[in-house]
């Protein structure tokens, strides 16, 4: 996934840790940036008989502030490293006030959500993405666009999304409606990597089309003082 990137490391005092390749946060978790981080520290635990937990301290070269990444080395093998954790967690995403303010559920199961696809649970996260987009649109059905309540509490996703969002259905295409659709996930299913990014990309677009209608539904104060003086 792109908050996660492979990254070589170098520690030519110990051969353990010599030129193995990690995943890592893409982005410093304390300033956001993109970037290559120095790693500075390294500490290994036996696990178990046959896998080992790798511990890498490293610096981000922008803000110069240490996060710690743990990794579960399996078979001791240096090609057989799998990324457990970050310490402390990528930083969560932004939104603006207005979504914030018409769905403050939305934001918290995002986060989630988001937690989870960093530690990558894609399942969990998958569910959860999901689960944000409907508090998101419905919460803007009733509070934004005055929509009876249990008209909306109602909907399906997929329903919710083209009578509130899409209205002309330029979105909501049949793979939109696969994609988002309550049966994509069911007991013993594998979620495909492709699928969770899909899922990912309707997911911006949805939150996008409700974030521009709540700009235009609340357009700034200022703006409309100087519609008035322009009118006057
Ligand atoms: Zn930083």
């Amino acid at each position: 996934m792109d908050f996660l990137k492979m990254n070589s490391l170098s520690f030519p005092a110990s051969n353990h840790y010599h030129q193995i390749k990690i995943l890592i946060p893409s982005h410093c978790p304390h300033c956001s940036q993109a970037m290559k981080p120095i790693t500075t520290k390294s500490h290994s635990y036996n696990y178990n008989s046959k896998e080992e937990i790798n511990i890498f301290l490293h610096q981000c070269p922008d803000c110069f502030k240490n996060f710690v990444t743990t990794h579960l080395r399996k078979n001791k093998e240096k090609e057989n490293i799998e990324f457990i954790s970050c310490y402390p967690s990528t930083r969560k995403s932004q939104f603006s006030r207005l979504v914030e303010d018409t769905s403050p559920k939305f934001i918290d199961i995002y986060n989630q959500a988001f937690s989870s696809e960093q530690q990558n649970h894609f399942e969990v996260a998958g569910v959860g993405y999901r689960l944000a987009l409907e508090f998101l649109v419905k919460d803007f059905a009733i509070k934004a666009l005055k929509q009876d309540e249990a008209e909306v509490k109602s909907k399906k996703l997929f329903e919710a999304l083209k009578d509130y969002v899409d209205t002309q259905g330029a979105l909501t295409s049949e793979e939109v409606v696969r994609v988002l659709g309550n049966d994509f996930i069911y007991y013993g299913q594998k979620q495909e990597q492709i699928e969770f990014n899909l899922l990912k990309w309707y997911l911006d677009i949805f939150i996008q089309q409700i974030e521009t209608k709540l700009k235009l539904l609340h357009p700034p104060v200022a703006s409309q003082q100087v519609e008035k003086q322009i009118q006057s």
